[in-house]
């Protein structure tokens, strides 16, 4: 590894980034309000939270006072107050998309069942605030608020969201409802009584939660369809809590089974209803709300798994280094002494995987999150103007949506092409419309989303593995540093509710081939080329080659069909959709990643306190970028690969087939003619009809040549990425960590 051409350019990574370095990465450096937010749910997160993991407090299922003590914590740092607006008691203004992100990563980076509990009051608030009314709103938003608890000499109302029933009920299939809705009262002129029966599975929250948000069917044919109802604890009925979850994971929040029976008023209907002709209509289906809540609240599951990824790197470097210390031929100064385990290649390599992983899925969380910080204000803009221009309804939406991205796709194209004044004039205009925006910004945001939920917990679970397998016997017993073996058993929770992984695939299935997304993906391979034309060792020219792959199998795979005539792009086919969904999140993983890297590049050097060691810094990073760009490219050329061939007949060595080799006589008459043809001949016939031991003659595949050379393009993309592991790998070897983890074992 001491070969000239892999050291470091410039000096190598001094110390572990920091929060400055984080706050120009994920680009909060001018949100001070946000920075402080770090510091108060940090001194949670590695204070009381790790002091009741490492006292054991994760052994047991119930809900109990010293796990319940958390909270009174999470209400005094300010983390229950995040999701609230100032003039419900919340003290961040405007989307808090990326605030709540931010306290996800922090408490997860010690323990993600805290960072559940905390975060699960406000899964159970959002069908509240992305569709609830005005009235519904600030009630509940006030009544969850601690600073507005606090003043009133009360306990915040706590919140809980119950979608999940037990089997055969729903769970991924959504629409499988067994709770349900009647009309238990409705008298002349007043608001209808309804009865709402629900049993709920695997309900975060039902410890202590004294609010649910509850999808329900109707049962009753005065109710229209499918709504969320909010249900009180103290409304006249069943109000039980349930059996504990015998959970293996995340025990720091309270999971279990509850029952309801309840009486509640119509008004509790989330979002409200219309009465028409005598019939209850919900202006929201259940689906419509958790299709808005989960578009948001699934980032943050996602950044919980990244924190993990990052939050591995410090242990495991003390781990390798102070392997032999103590041993009789390990002396201070030695080798063995100082770089113990780290003296050897795999180990520095795997870590550095790990890194990168880290890295690119707390790029990706964060950057969504913030994509979803901007889509809010937009989609509240949309739905005014459509409401001003009297546009309702599912199809008369569906048309104005066409006609407005239909100019986002003008935009695009212009953009894509060299211009004259008379397109930059409309360039103008297309951008200054708010709407293109909105249309522009949803589409990325629809794959986003779930690439992010897929992605960082799917892969981030297998890695965890890794980072594990780092500390040897140590990796798998309670006393691992880091808590790591419980953060690796949490991260298969974190792929699995909200949707597991098969549900963010089938999302992806439907939003990655949006024409939209699909011309947006074209200027990424643009902007990616400007990128390496000047940040050459990053991997972004291997990943403009790699979403170009992609983008060409996509687009063979809407019309090919496999050796059956079947059609392969189509919904049943998940064979052929979910790992294409796969290969994207890969793609869109380590781009984040590359753009962070870019803000870092720029910002950096002028800044107060990243100015000292910055080349070293930077070196690194674009090592860890170059290291994931050649991992993703690598994901990618093959799940394509495996879906442009795959689906076709292998020739055999039936008569059809003989015909298009050569024969042994047929060659020996050409030779004469065409010198050398016989030793380039693939597939020759022998003399008796005998033909070489394969399954057959080779395929051709002549409609897919445009592959086959994006593929061999491909793999000489990877040149010079595994020279960027060697770097990164000799920094990991010299960085400087701190003397003890800031947390207990
Ligand atoms: C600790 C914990 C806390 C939870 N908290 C909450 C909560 O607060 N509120 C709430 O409502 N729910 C909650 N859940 C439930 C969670 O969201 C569900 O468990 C999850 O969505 C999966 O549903 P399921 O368990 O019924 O799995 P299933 O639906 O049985 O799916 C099992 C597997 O089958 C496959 N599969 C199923 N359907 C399909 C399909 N159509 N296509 C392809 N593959 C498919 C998938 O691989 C899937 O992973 C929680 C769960 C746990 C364990």
């Amino acid at each position: 590894m001491a070969d000239a051409a892999i050291q470091p350019k410039t000096e190598s990574l001094r110390t572990l980034p920091g929060d400055d370095v984080r706050q120009v990465l994920w680009r909060f450096a001018d949100r001070y309000d946000l920075q402080m937010l770090v510091q108060s749910v940090r001194a949670v997160a590695r204070g009381p939270v790790a002091r009741l993991v490492a006292e054991g407090a994760r052994h047991e299922h119930d809900w109990t006072p010293r796990k319940a003590a958390l909270l009174d914590h999470y209400d005094a740092s300010g983390i229950t107050g995040v999701f609230m607006d100032p003039e419900d008691g919340g003290f961040i203004e405007g989307p808090k998309n990326f605030a709540l992100a931010l306290t996800a990563f922090e408490l997860a980076w010690v323990d993600a069942g805290a960072a559940t509990g905390a975060l699960a009051g406000f899964l159970g608030l959002s069908p509240i605030h992305e569709r609830g009314t005005p009235e519904q709103n600030h009630r509940y938003m006030a009544l969850a608020a601690p600073a507005r608890a606090a003043a009133e000499g009360r306990k915040p109302m706590r919140a809980a969201f119950a979608l999940t029933e037990p089997i055969p009920y729903v769970g991924v299939d959504t629409g499988m409802l067994n709770g349900k809705v009647r009309i238990a009262e409705w008298k002349d002129g007043a608001e209808p009584v309804l009865k709402v029966d629900k049993r709920g599975r695997f309900i975060t929250n039902m410890g202590f939660a004294n609010v649910v948000t509850a999808a329900v069917e109707s049962a009753d044919p005065r109710i229209k369809g499918s709504c969320m109802v909010i249900l009180e604890e103290g409304d006249p009925g069943v109000f039980d809590r349930g059996t504990p979850t015998r959970k293996l994971v995340h025990q720091l929040s309270s999971t279990s089974d509850p029952i309801f029976s309840l009486t509640v008023p119509a008004s509790r209907i989330v979002g409200g209803y219309t009465v028409k002709d005598g019939v209850v209509v919900p202006n929201y289906s259940h689906s419509e709300v958790i299709e808005a809540v989960f578009k948001r609240t699934r980032v943050t599951v996602g950044v919980m798994t990244s924190a993990k990824l990052l939050s591995a790197v410090e242990p495991v470097i003390r781990y390798q280094r102070q392997r032999f210390r103590g041993a009789e031929q390990a002396k201070p100064g030695s080798l063995r002494y100082e770089l113990g385990i780290q003296q050897r290649e795999d180990a520095l390599h795997r870590l550095a995987s790990i890194w990168a992983m880290g890295e690119a899925a707390a790029s990706l969380g964060f950057q969504t999150a913030r994509l979803f910080d901007e889509l809010d204000p937009l989609e509240r803009k949309k739905d005014a103007l459509l409401k001003d221009q009297n546009i309702g309804g599912t199809r008369a939406t569906m048309k104005w949506m066409s006609m407005v991205e239909k100019n986002a796709l003008e935009l695009l194209e212009l953009q894509g092409h060299p211009q004259g004044e008379k397109e930059a004039k409309r360039i103008a205009q297309l951008q200054g419309d708010e709407m293109v925006r909105y249309a522009l910004i949803e589409a990325q945001a629809n794959v986003l989303c779930p690439a992010t939920k897929l992605w960082n917990t799917g892969q981030g679970a297998t890695m965890m593995r890794e980072a594990l397998s780092l500390m040897g016997g140590y990796g798998i017993t309670e006393d691992c540093p880091g808590f790591l073996p419980l953060k690796w058993m949490d991260a298969q929770l974190e792929a699995t509710y909200e949707g597991p992984e098969a549900v963010q695939r089938r999302q992806l299935s439907v939003t990655m081939v949006n024409e939209l997304f699909l011309a947006q993906v074209k200027s990424w391979i643009r902007e990616l080329r400007h990128i390496a034309a000047t940040r050459p060792g990053t991997g972004a020219c291997t990943l403009a080659t790699a979403f170009q792959a992609w983008l060409w199998t996509t687009r063979h795979l809407a019309t090919a069909r496999d050796a059956h005539g079947e059609k392969l792009y189509q919904s049943p086919r998940q064979g052929v959709s979910f790992p294409l969904a796969d290969a994207l999140a890969w793609l869109c993983a380590s781009r984040a990643q590359i753009l962070d890297l870019v803000e870092l590049d720029e910002k950096g050097p002028g800044h107060p306190t990243l100015a000292e060691g910055f080349a070293g810094l930077s070196q690194f990073m674009t090592d860890l970028c170059h290291v994931q760009a050649m991992r993703a490219a690598g994901e990618v050329g093959r799940i394509c690969a495996e879906l442009v061939y795959g689906y076709n007949k292998h020739p055999e060595w039936d008569e059809d087939a003989r015909r298009t080799c050569y024969t042994v006589d047929e060659l020996d008459s050409l030779e004469g003619i065409v010198s050398g043809i016989g030793s380039a001949a693939n597939d020759v016939i022998g003399t008796g009809g005998s033909h070489p031991p394969k399954a057959g003659p080779c395929a051709r595949c002549q409609n897919v040549s445009d592959f086959a050379a994006l593929r061999v393009k491909l793999d000489a993309c990877l040149t010079g990425s595994r020279l960027s592991k060697d770097r990164a790998a000799i920094a990991l070897s010299k960085v400087m960590i701190p003397e003890a983890l800031d947390y207990p074992a």
